[in-house]
């Protein structure tokens, strides 16, 4: 089971700075991070028997819903595109674990894989849209921001990534009400900025901070791949897609945050890496860290 008590404060020296690091990743081995908070309240007792979702066939999402859905005793069914190779990292585990996988054609728009998946939906199944819900997902986000504030306490800038940007609306939402003092710079790794604003927005939650990535989503690229290598060495790993890109951004605007107490979020999800590294190049898995002098 999910054991939140495990997510402890560690203190880290980065980039010559001190940085508090919210261990989240160590909530459970695998369902932890983002998805453990955002997707803890579906271990509540509940009246569905399947749970239907849709979206990439490696995401984190399908990897942690197929895990709860396996020790809950509930059916799984993923909408995704198809997949040529045999299946790997999130993909091989979540089958293992009896999800229900639905392929349509590589290259079907998000759009056509969740209307897929409601055409699947009976009264007893629940359908968790790709990012999850901010009902799903407020309770989790209210034991962090519990946490943080109880552990941390201040007024530090605490950083969280950011993809559909469900985690860090409703990390604000929370924190405004556990821990105003609290201020949430959110590392937006996929999509616009403006689209993340908007959201927020929607949601009720103005002001946001936002800082953005200048990756494209889950592209490779040396400079993610060396800030991985230069953070492992302080025992802190951080994976391809989220964490490690956020550290690139984080870095280039350290001083936006002098006299600051920092937090960083670990937002879990290091078993994306097992195909997310295959993408890289062996060229690129060759670089050494050039952070090593700072
Ligand atoms: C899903 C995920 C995110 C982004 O979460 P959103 O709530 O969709 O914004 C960040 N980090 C990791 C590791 C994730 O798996």
């Amino acid at each position: 089971m999910l054991d939140f008590s495990r997510s402890i404060i560690e203190s880290k020296q980065l980039f010559s700075r001190h940085f508090y690091i919210k261990r989240d990743d160590l909530i459970h081995p695998y369902c932890n991070g983002n998805k453990a908070r955002k997707f803890a309240s579906l271990l509540k007792k509940s009246p569905y028997s399947t749970w239907i979702s849709y979206g990439g066939n490696q995401s984190n999402a399908m990897f942690a819903l197929s895990y709860l859905a396996h020790i809950q005793g509930v059916v799984f069914k993923y909408v995704m595109p198809s997949f040529s190779q045999t299946p790997s990292g999130n993909l091989a585990y979540a089958l293992k674990w009896g999800m229900q996988a639905y392929t349509l054609p590589q290259g079907t728009s998000i759009q056509s894989l969740a209307l897929y998946a409601k055409s699947l939906l009976t009264p007893q199944a629940l359908l968790i849209p790709q990012g999850g819900t901010y009902e799903l997902s407020l309770p989790g986000m209210h034991s962090l921001a519990d946490e943080l504030s109880s552990s941390i306490g201040g007024n530090p800038v605490v950083f969280y990534t950011s993809g559909s940007g469900v985690g860090v609306i409703t990390l604000q939402k929370a924190l405004r009400a556990l821990f105003p003092k609290a201020t949430l710079v959110a590392i937006n790794c996929a999509g616009s900025e403006a689209e993340l604003r908007d959201k927020a927005r929607a949601y009720g939650v103005g002001q946001m901070e936002i800082l953005s990535s200048p990756f494209a989503f889950a592209k490779p690229k040396s400079v993610i791949w060396e800030m991985r290598a230069y953070l492992k060495q302080f025992h802190l790993r951080c994976d391809l897609v989220y964490d490690s890109p956020a550290f690139c951004v984080i870095y280039e605007h350290l001083n936006d945050f002098r006299g600051k107490e920092l937090v960083f979020i670990h937002s879990g999800g290091l078993t994306g890496d097992i195909s997310q590294q295959k993408r890289y190049s062996p060229a690129l898995r060759q670089i050494k860290t050039t952070f090593d002098s700072i």
